[in-house]
């Protein structure tokens, strides 16, 4: 079981090198290391996330929000697969097994659009992947938040299908949004994880979530909300994460679960796992 930051949290203050005791003193035990600008990461931090897997820290890493491999721009395409070869490299220099990224957008969105930019995301990574040695690391394609970007939950389970090295990253809240609401309902929820488990049954035991609440509009998502927070409105902020914490154990799930509650992710984290524990 890993439950997990995403970056440095805003509440910390301290110095990089000593985030990690102060995760385990909250009881987490995990670390999405942020490549939001880049896969880029200095040796003296590279030293440290090394030393701190060593000691059980669960380590994945997000990808640069500028891959974009269903683009219909060649060059960004081209981009992104070797920054992606890069990020690999990186990923096994400090023994990271996950890579999450963005399956993109910018793409056209008709249905013929959107298939031909998935059959060209997954004929993208086949290519790469096949090109060099993968070792341990594994792909993680991750549910968008906004209608238009590409990576439904149908979009991630085809991917995942159709491509060796990719498993499933469930946004949970991403999910929500992009369906304007959806999650309303342990039940609801539940199916929607049923179905990926039917369909990735090999793959199953490896998905990754990231999990917290959002807000979201007539287009999806429009913000993350902090832990425990409502909507503008006043409405309770969804998904439920008591609902998603004991679907995970109804279903014998071995989480690996990422917050990214707006500036209160170790809030989130510590909740979720307290609540697993409970
Ligand atoms: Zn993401």
């Amino acid at each position: 079981m890993v439950f997990a930051v995403a970056g440095v949290p805003t509440n910390y203050k301290g110095k990089f090198a000593d985030i990690f005791d102060w995760l385990r003193g909250m009881g987490l035990n995990g670390f999405e290391i942020q490549c939001t600008y880049g896969f880029k990461i200095s040796p003296e931090n590279r030293k440290i996330y090394n030393q701190e897997r060593e000691k059980g820290i669960g380590l994945s890493m997000h990808a640069p929000y500028y891959i974009n491999l269903g683009s219909l721009n060649e060059a960004v395409v081209a981009r992104s697969k070797s920054n992606m070869k890069e990020g690999i490299e990186l990923a096994k220099s400090i023994g990271v097994e996950r890579i999450i990224f963005h399956p993109g957008g910018g793409h056209d969105n008709s249905k013929e659009g959107r298939e031909k930019a998935i059959t060209q995301l997954i004929n993208g990574i086949n290519e790469f992947t096949s090109e060099i040695d993968m070792g341990n690391v594994r792909l993680y394609p991750e549910i968008g938040g906004k209608a238009v970007s590409l990576g439904s939950l149908d979009e991630i389970i085809e991917i995942c299908k159709k491509c060796k090295y990719c498993y499933p990253c469930i946004d949970i809240a991403h999910l929500h949004a992009r369906e304007f609401g959806s999650i309303t309902s342990k039940e609801i929820l539940k199916a929607k994880l049923q179905k990926v488990k039917d369909e990735l049954p090999d793959k199953f035991d490896k998905i990754h979530f990231h999990a917290y609440t959002i807000n979201y509009g007539d287009k999806g998502e429009i913000k993350h909300l902090k832990f425990g927070e409502n909507m503008p409105d006043g409405r309770e902020g969804l998904p439920n994460l008591d609902d998603f914490i004991e679907i995970l154990k109804e279903m014998n799930i071995d989480p690996w679960v990422v917050s990214e509650a707006s500036d209160t992710q170790e809030l989130g984290a510590k909740y979720m796992r307290d609540k697993y524990l409970s």
